[in-house]
């Protein structure tokens, strides 16, 4: 299969079309086959649910290629099963989580010859996503949905080396106790949008928030979760019910503990022990780790000894083990890598 001619070390992070895209369509309770199509657009009710009521989730992976040249997703099932837990706190029917692999892997094959190749740094971003297609004016679920699979080709997370970013703590909230902090809502994006532009236009990378009910305990970033390293070496991620459950984090401390022997707590995080903390880092399946070099509270600067010009070293570690794992340079647990072609 001939590749595009596409300039993948230089791609950014946007939206490039490729040739093929699945669809499905609920209608009167039953999800149709779904088929792969060319036309990229979608034509719904002026009134649909998703326009009005913001009846809408997401998912985001990766496929790449890896050295030995087969194309490959990096644990797609736990991404369908996200959706579903995604769609069901949002009143939307669930597309099953087998067919949501299957879905995937039918439009990364279709679109093979967008998946750069192995060593470009660059990888091809898989969009599936559901929203509410028909009319509702009276708050209520919409009663069909469209469930579709798009990709994009997108570049190198880090172009020249993985530098660490700085961060401001948040007097915005991300997520409500018992809120719909847990899934990955559309609505959860559109309300951190002030927030990220206005740390950019204070100079920070990202925003740290805080639990929105004590404003104690670290949460994550709008769409990153943490994981910090402690003095004596030990890897530490908050655990709440308002986090979205990130899969890269996740898999990250099944390489702490089982690849790394590392010793792994996932417990809740007061904001007051961080600067006791040795690392810091953002995972999310974008960056794997972005390293957190500095954090801004209030005006209060809480620097990691690891400093601002390189991954600290257990952060670095657990950063190329997962990429050795996803690239296929160290043998992956069972079911991690799915095989495309
Ligand atoms: C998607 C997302 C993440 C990262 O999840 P991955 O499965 O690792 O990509 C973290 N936080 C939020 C809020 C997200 O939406």
């Amino acid at each position: 299969m001939e590749k595009k001619n596409i300039d993948w070390a230089n791609l950014g992070f946007g939206y490039h079309e490729t040739d093929k895209r699945f669809v499905a369509n609920y209608k009167n309770g039953n999800w149709d086959e779904g088929t792969l199509t060319s036309d990229d657009k979608v034509v719904i009710s002026e009134c649909a649910g998703v326009l009005q009521y913001a009846q809408t989730c997401f998912e985001g992976m990766k496929a790449y290629t890896t050295e030995d040249g087969h194309i490959v997703i990096f644990r797609p099932d736990l991404n369908g099963a996200r959706m579903e837990d995604s769609c069901r706190r949002l009143e939307m029917p669930v597309f099953p989580k087998e067919r949501f692999v299957d879905a995937v892997v039918q439009t990364v094959k279709a679109n093979a010859a967008y998946v750069p190749p192995f060593g470009s740094g660059a990888t091809l971003y898989i969009r599936p996503y559901m929203f509410g297609s028909s009319a509702v004016i009276g708050v209520k679920p919409a009663e069909e949905y469209q469930f579709r699979v798009f990709t994009t080709p997108v570049g190198p997370y880090f172009k020249g080396g993985a530098k660490p970013i700085t961060i401001r703590v948040s007097d915005y909230d991300r997520a409500a106790p018992h809120g719909t902090g847990h899934i990955k809502a559309g609505l959860n994006y559109a309300m951190s949008l002030y927030p990220i532009m206005e740390a950019h236009r204070q100079g920070f990378d990202e925003n740290m928030y805080l639990d929105a009910a004590t404003r104690t305990k670290v949460e994550e970033t709008g769409g990153a979760n943490f994981i910090f390293v402690t003095k004596d070496g030990k890897v530490v991620t908050p655990k709440s019910d308002s986090i979205l459950p990130s899969i890269t984090r996740r898999s990250l401390v099944a390489v702490a503990k089982d690849y790394l022997g590392l010793e792994v707590e996932e417990r809740e995080v007061c904001f007051d022990e961080v600067k006791d903390f040795a690392e810091c880092g953002l995972c999310g399946t974008a960056a794997v780790i972005s390293p957190v070099g500095k954090i801004n509270d209030h005006g209060k600067e809480i620097c990691f000894p690891s400093g601002m010009e390189k991954m600290g070293p257990v952060t670095q570690k657990l950063y190329e083990t997962l990429t050795g794992i996803q690239m296929g340079r160290i043998q992956a647990p069972e079911g991690w890598i799915k095989v495309v072609e």
